[in-house]
């Protein structure tokens, strides 16, 4: 984390304790934004919203109350076409909700999604996209959110090491190809979802 102090960037606490996603967040903002680690006192909160923002604005609020700094959080959703009203704002609990696997809590989900597709050959029936919501609670009880999308589809196997969650499945459109996951850091930032949400913040920030 950049815990360099800097007058003119603005301090906001990451929500996000988990590494995947911070490792990529810090990526996004490094130079533009002073981000703190959240603390570790501080607990997950249940993500029991029913949209996207309910679940970001409930992560942001709890650091605000709990270090009275300004704390971003964002939320993500994989939607698949082929299977409306499954996955969306309850993705990372699609297959289980506690994750079974101790080093890779992500293959469930993977594995369940490979298996509900498996009839659907064809890339055009196996339209997916990802959202992501940022959002910002300042301690006067204002906030900032935007979002950022990504479409692509998913792959019939898995390809590439990189990434987290379904990076090996989701090839994006604007890509070339290639599953997330065997993509570069700096690719996947170049087009993803996440990436698209904190460049919106960034220019949303104020100055
Ligand atoms: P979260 O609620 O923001 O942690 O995201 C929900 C789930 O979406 C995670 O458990 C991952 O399975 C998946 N996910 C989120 N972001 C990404 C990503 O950038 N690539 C692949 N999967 C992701």
């Amino acid at each position: 984390m950049n815990v360099s102090a800097s007058p003119n960037r603005p301090v906001l606490v990451c929500a996000s304790a988990n590494p995947d996603k911070v490792r990529e967040i810090e990526l996004l903002l490094v130079g533009l934004v002073d981000l703190r680690p959240r603390p570790a006192a501080v607990p997950d909160v249940d993500e029991t919203a029913d949209t996207l923002v309910g679940n970001a604005r409930r992560k942001a609020q709890a650091v605000r109350d709990a270090t009275s700094m300004a704390a971003v959080a964002d939320d993500t959703g994989l939607f698949i076409e082929a299977l409306p009203g499954e996955l969306g704002v309850r993705t990372a609990r699609y297959a289980s909700d506690q994750p079974r696997h101790a080093t890779d809590p992500y293959r469930a989900n993977r594995d369940k999604l490979l298996v509900a597709l498996s009839d659907i050959a064809d890339a055009r029936g196996r339209r997916a996209r990802f959202v992501t919501v940022v959002v910002v609670s300042y301690p006067d009880g204002t906030e900032l959110v935007v979002e950022g999308e990504c479409s692509g589809t998913i792959a019939t196997e898995e390809r590439g090491e990189g990434g987290f969650g379904f990076d090996s499945l989701f090839v994006p459109d604007e890509g070339d190809g290639r599953t997330f996951a065997e993509m570069s850091d700096g690719e996947k930032n170049s087009l993803s979802h996440r990436a698209r949400a904190f460049v919106a913040l960034v220019g949303a920030l104020p100055d």
